[in-house]
């Protein structure tokens, strides 16, 4: 019997079982792709996501953004530059692959499972059953599971039917070019969708993507290969790819019991501008250390998690409601945020690696004190 199996070995699946991994469990990892494998996701690595991994990633960093050029609806421009850096950008394949490794150096176990079949809680461990590689069936024993097979998991379907998520559809694709540099990292507000439209720099294309919290309507290839063209005379575009990000999870607290979901599993990702892997990082350790914490103590991990997660949640509600005054008054919203006193507050917080929470209740008055905390001293 393994101490922990979890479910999908994206970022919140692969932190959780490192954390796990470090504290001497048996883990076991599933995921139904072998690796490295294509995920649809800019790799938009934030500083405060950053701060997260145990390990150094600078490596695999493509280009490291300062600036951030923000297109106001009618067009207009403004950038917010910071000195340390806003965003790091990095190729999610390649991300994931490097994290899954560093798993396995410290002796974590990974396995391909096609299809999950069955999750059944029983007391004091989870028989699962699922289809492997040769699609031959198995069954194993563990003492927890996580689920950490994002947006549309089949751990939450099968498990926390009650537990109620948001999907927010983005797509995806690059564009091969010699000199990416030359444009800057980039959020689109003005194509008059209830999103925005990026443009992430890496280090010989660019990625550029749609984001929308009104659904799929809109956000097509059609529509991005017309972005494209219009932005830069191209429409060679390739690796075109979506999936839904998943959201909502402020309003659902963990429920207590051996099955914990985490990150976008969970609804863990942010609805402002779609950010999930500070927060698939951020819950997949903390329902590793749930679980350690549980097994030291008997109490419920479910209940340990739940605790932890509040700020998790505190963070993601706020997101949500910025999110709701932004996609319906943009214009009014950005005019406001081009003006340094207005964004500065926010994006020196976020070039310092500091949440959301804390830049909105205590990040004036940190800057009006020369806080430490905010710059970063
Ligand atoms: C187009 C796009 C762009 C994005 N850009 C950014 C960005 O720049 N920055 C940012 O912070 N966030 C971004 N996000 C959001 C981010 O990708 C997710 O929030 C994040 O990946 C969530 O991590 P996770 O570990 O919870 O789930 P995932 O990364 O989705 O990982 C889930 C894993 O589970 C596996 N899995 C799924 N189903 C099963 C199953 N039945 N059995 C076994 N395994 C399974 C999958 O193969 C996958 O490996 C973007 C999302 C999209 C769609």
């Amino acid at each position: 019997m393994h101490d922990v199996t979890i479910i999908g070995a994206g970022p919140a699946g692969t932190a959780a079982g490192y954390v796990l991994r470090e504290a001497g469990f048996s883990v076991l990892i599933l995921d139904k792709y072998k690796f490295p494998r294509k995920k649809a996701c800019a790799g938009g690595i934030t500083p405060k996501a950053m701060a997260l991994f145990p390990y150094d990633i600078s490596f695999l960093i493509h280009r490291t953004c300062h600036r951030v050029r923000i297109r106001r609806p009618g067009g207009k421009t403004f950038i917010i530059r910071e000195k340390k850096p806003l965003c790091y950008m990095t190729r999610r394949q390649d991300l994931d692959q490097f994290t899954l490794n560093m798993f396995m150096k410290k002796g974590g176990r990974f396995q391909v499972s096609r299809k999950i079949i069955s999750i059944l809680e029983k007391p004091g461990h989870i028989d699962l059953c699922f289809m492997d590689h040769k699609h031959e069936k198995q069954s194993i024993q563990s003492r927890y599971l996580i689920g950490a097979d994002g947006a549309n998991s089949i751990v939450r379907q099968l498990t926390h039917s009650a537990f109620g998520i948001m999907k927010y559809p983005a797509l995806e694709a690059d564009i091969p070019m010699d000199q990416p540099w030359k444009y800057p990292m980039e959020f689109d507000f003005s194509m008059g969708i209830k999103g925005y439209y990026w443009i992430f720099p890496k280090k010989n294309h660019l990625n550029i993507g749609i984001y929308s919290i009104a659904g799929h309507r809109g956000l097509t290839r059609k529509a991005l290969a017309r972005y494209a063209r219009m932005r830069f005379g191209r429409t060679d575009m390739e690796n075109i790819k979506g999936y839904p990000i998943g959201v909502g999870g402020f309003s659902e607290s963990p429920a207590p019991g051996r099955i914990l979901l985490a990150g976008d599993a969970a609804g863990m990702a942010e609805g402002l501008l779609g950010e999930g892997i500070y927060f698939a990082l951020k819950s997949g350790q903390s329902a590793a250390k749930a679980i350690i914490n549980a097994m030291a103590s008997g109490k419920d991990a479910g209940d340990l998690y739940g605790r932890s997660v509040r700020f998790i949640r505190l963070e993601l509600a706020l997101h949500h409601h910025g999110a709701k005054g932004l996609y319906r008054f943009p214009a009014l919203f950005l005019a406001l945020a081009r003006h340094p006193f207005c964004h500065k507050p926010f994006s020196r917080g976020y070039a310092s690696g500091i949440p959301l929470s804390q830049n909105f209740f205590l990040n004036r008055w940190c800057i009006w004190k020369n806080c430490p905390r905010v710059n970063g001293a």
